[in-house]
């Protein structure tokens, strides 16, 4: 097994279920800590979710804690940041996850649907990021991976608030690594296209197969197959990667 992550910190937002539960597990397995970042009002049973995710790590001989937060919300966040530095000392990799669906045509759509998504999606990448540049810094090899998605440069029908708020986070990647650069730290972001997750299973089955028919490869992605690639992009084997969104999508885009 490869312990690129060795002796690292990382902080995964949203990591009780899907694509960060994976994460948080895959980021284990490469050596580092890990802080699950939950949201304690959130759609599952959230606590107990988040504290499952500890539990398998450590049982598995690694290191992890649970720390609660919307990441929405900036007080929130300055406490989740300061709560995972006196828990584990530090923070070496951040990786903005948290994400959720409010679909609707722009027509049907609210201005509380579009803020919910716009603030929970992008302003909690800008709030998470501007919040863990001090212990990034410090750490000296720093790394922020950010989940974006193919829904961006798709355009799927109802998404418009998602995939604004997905596309907000290209451009944010590619600027931020540009401010950071010299700070050591590392800024990327992955496109996934459909994962099987919780989120994926909202999607009506014959909608969502017929987009499976446009898949080269024929499936979803495994949650495990996108932890893989950011890994890849937290760790030193990425070492001259920045301001990038890779994409993960079966060879669909
Ligand atoms: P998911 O299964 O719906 O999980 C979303 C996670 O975000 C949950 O852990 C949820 O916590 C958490 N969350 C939601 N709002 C939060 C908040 N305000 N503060 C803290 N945590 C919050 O989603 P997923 O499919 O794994 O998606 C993970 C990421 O990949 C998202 O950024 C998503 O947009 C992106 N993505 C997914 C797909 C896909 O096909 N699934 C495709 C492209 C991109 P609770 O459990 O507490 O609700």
């Amino acid at each position: 097994m490869s312990r690129e992550l060795e002796g690292r910190v990382a902080v995964v937002t949203g990591g009780s279920r899907g694509i960060g539960k994976a994460t948080c597990i895959a980021v284990a397995e490469a050596g580092a800590s890990v802080v699950v970042n939950y949201l304690e009002e959130g759609i599952g049973v959230n606590r107990n979710d988040a504290e499952n995710v500890v539990k398998e790590i450590v049982n598995a001989g690694g290191k992890a804690v649970a720390i609660p937060a919307d990441v929405s919300n900036e007080d929130d966040v300055y406490a989740m940041t300061d709560e995972a530095v006196k828990q584990c000392g530090g923070g070496d990799v951040l990786i903005n996850n948290a994400a959720i669906l409010r679909d609707k045509t722009v027509k049907k759509m609210s201005l509380e649907d579009w803020d919910a998504v716009i603030g929970t999606n992008l302003t909690s990448v800008y709030l998470c990021s501007r919040a863990f540049l001090d212990p990034l810094e410090i750490s000296g090899r720093g790394a922020i991976v950010s989940i974006s998605s193919i829904s961006a440069q798709m355009g799927f029908f109802g998404q418009a608030n998602y995939a604004a708020a997905k596309g907000g986070i290209v451009a944010f990647t590619r600027v931020l690594a540009k401010e950071v650069a010299r700070k050591n730290i590392r800024v990327n972001a992955v496109a996934p296209g459909l994962v099987a997750t919780d989120m994926t299973q909202t999607i009506p089955e014959d909608h969502l197969c017929k987009m499976i028919e446009q898949i080269p490869m024929g499936r979803l992605a495994r949650p495990e197959e996108i932890a893989n690639v950011i890994v890849f992009l937290a760790s030193d084997k990425s070492s001259f990667v920045s301001g990038q969104t890779i994409a993960v999508n079966g060879g669909w885009l």
